[in-house]
């Protein structure tokens, strides 16, 4: 909308105790020293008046900033119920590119799924994240997860166990269950491959990830399973989720440095400085 128009819907001109009467008439802002109003052009009037209002520089610039504050709080807000309605976890929303500690050589893989999402989404492509235990496949999802929704991109979080579990106490509604499931566009399956055993529990494992498979949207699953075993399933029960999942994520090989081992090493470092200073006194 241009300041004319404007014109028809702001007939007065906002004034400051400090703004003042130019030499053509028309008034100054005393900040930024922009005329506020302007004249119809060719001298013409509109419901009795030769002028309309006008945004100077100041009052443009306190316009943009609240906007921007604006903008902020409803994205705060967007990012608030993402994170709630995507995590099963509270502890997955510190799984962030800002808290990693860096010692994962393949992170550079995340910031890839996430830079190129919109190429992922559209050829429904995830990862299989696999290797030792520890090694911060986890984190690694869970870095691609955060950084999406600040994308404000839906993203679901969550595990078999999980899955099993609600799946269990809501007997009728399990097809919209896994609907929602399937709804996200990104589903991150932490720790696949925990839940190996019982027929009925493959069965819902089969329905979950072939739901997902034929909903052509991507897929990221870690795994404690090594991709050798991956690629020689037991039975054909396992067989069938494995093809699918090994259809829809490209493997990557995570080898980070154990977390909770050096967590656990820390300790006993501290423990040592702590008893040598007990025995120096
Ligand atoms: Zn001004």
């Amino acid at each position: 909308m241009c300041d004319y128009d404007n014109a028809i819907f702001r007939l007065a001109t906002e004034t400051e105790p400090e703004d003042y009467t130019g030499e053509d008439g028309l008034l100054y802002c005393g900040n930024c020293r922009q005329p506020k109003e302007a004249y119809f052009a060719e001298g013409k009037t509109l419901f009795g008046r030769d002028r309309y209002p006008k945004e100077c520089d100041f009052q443009r610039k306190q316009r943009e900033e609240r906007e921007a504050a604006d903008r902020e709080q409803k994205h705060r807000e967007e990012l608030e119920r993402l994170k709630r309605k995507g995590f099963t976890d509270p502890a997955m929303r510190e799984w962030t590119f800002g808290n990693d500690n860096g010692k994962c050589p393949q992170m550079h893989k995340a910031y890839a799924y996430v830079e190129c999402w919109e190429e992922m989404k559209a050829t429904n492509t995830g990862y299989l994240l696999w290797g030792m235990v520890g090694t911060g496949k986890s984190y690694f999802a869970g870095c691609i997860a955060n950084a999406l929704m600040e994308k404000e991109v839906s993203v679901c979080m969550t595990n078999f166990a999980a899955i099993l579990n609600d799946l269990a106490a809501s007997f009728k509604d399990r097809n919209e269950y896994i609907a929602r499931l399937c709804s996200f566009p990104l589903l991150v399956l932490d720790d696949f491959g925990m839940e190996r055993g019982t027929e009925y529990g493959l069965e819902q494992v089969y329905n979950v990830v072939d739901s997902r498979y034929r909903s052509g949207k991507p897929l990221i699953v870690t795994t404690n399973l090594t991709l050798e075993e991956l690629q020689n399933p037991e039975d054909t029960a396992h067989a069938r989720i494995y093809d699918r999942i090994t259809e829809m994520c490209t493997p990557v090989r995570i080898t980070g440095e154990n977390f909770r081992k050096a967590t656990a090493q820390e300790k006993m470092e501290q423990l040592k400085t702590l008893l040598n200073r007990k025995e120096s006194l």
